[in-house]
């Protein structure tokens, strides 16, 4: 829990402009008086049930185990939830918790185009307008999930200040949200932000700890997951936080390696304290403050901030943290295809590579246990020119030329 002025230890608060204090004050007395509303909960959990497609499998990687000769291995396929990733829970959870309140408008940054997807679909199915920021240099990057939006019937609002990418997305919508509270909920895409939202999107997302405890019919030894703004880790973690077992560890983007200075390492000893966008925690910061720029194979986790609970439990030592580099990643993926016939995404599949290694180093009657937070489908424009490339390049070729109608 957080305590009352939404701290974890020494991360967190509600660094904000007076005019969005009001509106963040509503959101979580409202939270409050929902979550564990009966009402709530079972609307909740039959759209997940029908719509979300939960609970989602738990599964048992004998081929990977044995092939790798240490722990059982077991995945959790939370990549098989509608939209493709975890993400749709938090999405759902705050779209019924804003309808609930009397909301006929939703407003989501997103970066890679997950959480905006994953926001769209939510609004669609639940008849709420939708506006998506995005910064111009994304949406020229990500077409396929700005198509897939656009055919959700929300509304992408290209975003032109600073970078043109997240960051510049999130103060827009911030900035949306100051004049247009009265009907609008802003639907925030990670567990972090000013309170409440890394403790309202953690309990969105535990479902899928919750999950797991129920599918775990043997102890657990290990968890991992892997760590953008940390929201599917920290769901997946979230039941076993307060016992001292599980070991947890949440795996970040090592990019091009450490020493590289493209990666998206924050904890670990590479990222510094800071306040940056409504929140304090561990941020990778410059010698004057500034954000610096990351890099990773996944757009996902390529973030410069890290959820302030997840900076707390990392600060305790209760969570362990690593990081798995670009290429470590596309062999986890190649592994888990190959062994077990299903694709990881980007994403996940750095749990998967840290996950390798960690258990080699296990007795086959341990068990761990990976996040598959989502499929790697969505990735194929990054995964077949960096495993196939003239294959890919022959495709995409013959494509144009199929459609131009030569
Ligand atoms: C967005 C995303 C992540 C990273 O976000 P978290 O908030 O850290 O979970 C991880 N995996 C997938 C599949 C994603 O789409």
């Amino acid at each position: 829990m957080s305590d009352k002025k939404g701290y974890f230890g020494n991360f967190g608060g509600r660094y904000v402009p007076e005019v969005l204090r009001a509106s963040l004050m509503e959101l979580e007395e409202s939270y409050r008086k929902v979550i564990d509303d009966p009402d709530f909960k079972k609307e909740l959990s039959d759209l997940h049930k029908h719509f979300t497609g939960r609970p989602t499998p738990l599964l048992k990687a004998e081929n990977a185990s044995k092939e790798l000769g240490g722990a059982t291995i077991y995945i959790k396929l939370e990549g098989l939830a509608n939209t493709g990733a975890h993400k749709i829970n938090n999405a759902l959870g705050q779209a019924l918790l804003a309808k609930r309140m009397g909301k006929t408008r939703i407003i989501a940054e997103t970066g890679a185009g997950q959480h905006g997807v994953a926001t769209a679909s939510a609004c669609a199915r639940l008849g709420l307008e939708c506006e998506i920021y995005m910064g111009s240099e994304d949406i020229r990057r990500q077409h396929p999930n700005v198509f897939w939006m656009e055919l959700f019937g929300a509304k992408v609002i290209p975003v032109e200040s600073g970078s043109r990418t997240l960051k510049d997305a999130v103060n827009q919508a911030f900035r949306d949200w100051t004049s247009s509270f009265t009907d609008t909920h802003y639907l925030l895409g990670s567990a972090l932000g000013p309170a409440p939202y890394p403790e309202m999107v953690r309990s969105f997302q535990s479902i899928i700890g919750e999950e797991v405890k129920e599918q775990a019919e043997f102890p657990i030894h290990t968890m991992v997951a892997c760590v953008g703004g940390g929201s599917n880790a920290i769901g997946f973690f979230s039941p076993f936080i307060d016992r001292d077992k599980p070991r947890l560890v949440g795996v970040e983007a090592g990019g091009r390696g450490k020493a590289s200075g493209e990666h998206a390492v924050r904890m670990s000893g590479m990222g510094s304290p800071g306040i940056v966008q409504g929140y304090k925690s561990c941020f990778l910061l410059d010698e004057d403050g500034q954000v610096e720029p990351t890099h990773s194979i996944s757009a996902g986790l390529d973030y410069p901030g890290i959820g302030p609970q997840l900076a707390h439990l990392g600060e305790t030592g209760r969570i362990e943290f690593t990081s798995s580099t670009d290429e470590e990643t596309l062999k986890a993926l190649k592994f888990f295809a190959r062994t077990e016939g299903i694709i990881f995404a980007m994403e996940s599949a750095h749990a998967g590579a840290a996950a390798m290694k960690i258990a080699k180093e296990m007795k086959q009657e341990e068990n761990l246990i990976i996040n598959m937070s989502g499929r790697g489908d969505k990735d194929i424009f990054i995964s077949a020119p960096a495993l196939d490339k003239e294959s890919w390049l022959k495709f995409l070729d013959e494509e144009r030329e199929r459609i131009h109608g030569k």
